[in-house]
């Protein structure tokens, strides 16, 4: 299994800096960061919890294999879902 950036990252480069596998790149035409998902391991034998979505500051810009968000909506925040703004 793997993890996945969607559109909602705003390219903030953290979750590359962390990644012990060197899976996260951003190519010339990729509008955002992208995850290989030959090479993500979810950080497994590396770390007690994926470093990617835990240094993530964006809600829902990363997914696991099932396309639930790592850091739903409030989770970061602390909003009700009823106050999220959905873009
Ligand atoms: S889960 Fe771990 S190995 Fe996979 S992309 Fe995120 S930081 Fe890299
Ligand atoms: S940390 Fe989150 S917002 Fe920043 S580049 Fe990675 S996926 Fe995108």
């Amino acid at each position: 299994m793997a993890l996945a950036i969607i559109d909602k990252c705003v390219n903030c480069h953290a979750c590359q800096m962390v990644c012990p596998t060197g899976s996260i790149r951003k190519g010339k035409n990729d509008l955002h960061f992208m995850i290989n998902q030959d090479t993500c391991t979810e950080c497994e034998g590396s770390y007690d919890n994926p470093q990617c979505s835990s240094i993530c500051p964006v809600e829902c810009a990363i997914v696991d294999g099932d396309g639930e968000p790592m850091n739903p909506y409030g989770s970061l925040t602390g909003l009700p879902i009823e106050k999220a703004v959905l873009v």
